[in-house]
């Protein structure tokens, strides 16, 4: 049975953070009748103004409990959160979904790896580095990743020759095999408290060498039959060993020799579903709405071929945004605008994107290319 507090709508839903994945989240939502309540440090994030906003730390044990106390469910838009205190609120009967145990999980880079190995999921060949250079034994080159406080490629670099062993960092990481990588894939994944599964169409990602912040998606992904498969058995294996309702995206790499990696999970709404908004019959963020309010998932047929463009804040400018090339981007068929509310531009911060839909992948990339050629984040 679906649960029965659902069916009472106006759900006091609670979101720790409040950046644009809750934005696009409420946004999606608003068509229901619930009540969205936000916690954040900053008071112009991208979700103040759009929901009853709380000013406060969501790494605080006091403050997170006092948050979520009167929810009917307690949720996150980003995973750096206090899980203690989310184990608290489970133990006080609130709803959080997802469970605290997996999000401590997935917040230290070690206990992720862990999991993968335990459950049999296939992530790259890793060694835990605890303080000492000494009793390294993986072979260069490969990538450190720190256990905690990683985020959009900071906290990963690859040691590629004996020259950069001075670089190794001192702090607790993981130390990876480095993957000769074809293409790098997403998959998002989400269960409901039922036990219903539902999984989104596989999404490429091409990334921006130089700010290490992906640049592109492309749904779906051009892959084989067989890495499809690979991919249904990882997604499958990873949302039965979780153990929790919810949704999330699992980060692949696809090898040079057509064997599927797991880089790591989110254990939340992600920047590679983003095109699900115009390009699938429902959005990554209608199908969390479902999972957090434990409803019948979604679809997620897509629509011929979408894509997505990061907006991000070019190099040397900060201050008040301004959106070149936006009004020439509105004329553009298919083509959608998403503006995250951030009045400040910084270097490599993420202020929007822009979802496109297409016949071909071909003529896909040409229209991507073509907006990346029109628009510029500037101060
Ligand atoms: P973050 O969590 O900060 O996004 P990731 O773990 O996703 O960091 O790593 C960032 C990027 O580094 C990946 O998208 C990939 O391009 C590269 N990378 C990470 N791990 C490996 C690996 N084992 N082999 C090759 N490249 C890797």
């Amino acid at each position: 049975m679906y649960n029965q507090k659902k069916l009472s709508i106006n759900m006091k839903i609670g979101i720790l953070g409040g950046g644009q994945l809750g934005r696009m989240f409420i946004q999606e939502a608003l068509k229901y009748d619930d009540e969205f309540y936000v916690l954040d440090p900053n008071p112009e994030c991208s979700c103040a103004n759009i929901s009853h906003f709380t000013r406060g730390d969501f790494n605080d044990y006091d403050t997170v409990l006092e948050f979520g106390r009167d929810k009917d469910v307690v949720t996150i838009e980003i995973e750096h959160v206090n899980a203690d205190a989310l184990e608290e609120l489970e133990n006080q009967g609130v709803r959080v979904v997802p469970n605290s145990k997996i999000i401590k999980i997935i917040q230290q880079k070690i206990l992720q790896k862990q999991f993968y190995e335990e459950n049999r999921i296939p992530s790259p060949e890793f060694e835990i580095m605890d303080g000492s250079e000494d009793e390294i034994k993986i072979q260069i080159p490969f990538v450190q990743k720190l256990n905690t406080g990683g985020y959009d490629g900071k906290g990963v670099q690859l040691l590629r020759s004996n020259d950069d062993w001075r670089n190794l960092w001192t702090q607790e990481s993981v130390l990876e095999n480095l993957v000769d990588i074809d293409k790098e894939l997403s998959v998002i994944v989400a269960k409901n408290e039922n036990g219903e599964i539902k999984t989104f169409p596989v999404t490429e990602m091409v990334a921006d060498p130089k700010l290490n912040l992906l640049d592109f998606n492309i749904c779906p992904a051009d892959i084989s039959d067989e890495t499809q498969k690979q991919i249904d058995v990882i997604a499958n294996q990873f949302i039965r060993s979780a153990d929790s309702a919810g949704l999330f995206a699992i980060e692949l790499f696809l090898d040079k020799n057509g064997k599927v990696w797991v880089n790591e999970t989110a254990p939340r709404l992600h920047n590679s579903g983003h095109q699900s908004q115009e390009g699938n019959s429902n959005s990554q963020f209608e199908q969390f709405y479902r999972v957090v309010t434990n409803s019948p998932l979604a679809d997620t047929e897509v629509f011929g071929f979408s894509g997505m463009l990061n907006l991000v804040g070019e190099e040397n400018h900060s201050g008040k945004v301004k959106y070149q090339g936006l009004q020439e981007v509105l004329k553009l068929p298919k083509t959608y605008v998403h503006l995250y509310g951030k009045k400040e531009t910084k270097p490599g911060r993420k202020m929007g994107h822009i979802n496109v839909l297409a016949d071909s992948r071909e003529e896909l990339m040409e229209k991507l290319i073509h907006i990346k050629s029109l628009m510029r984040v500037i101060a």
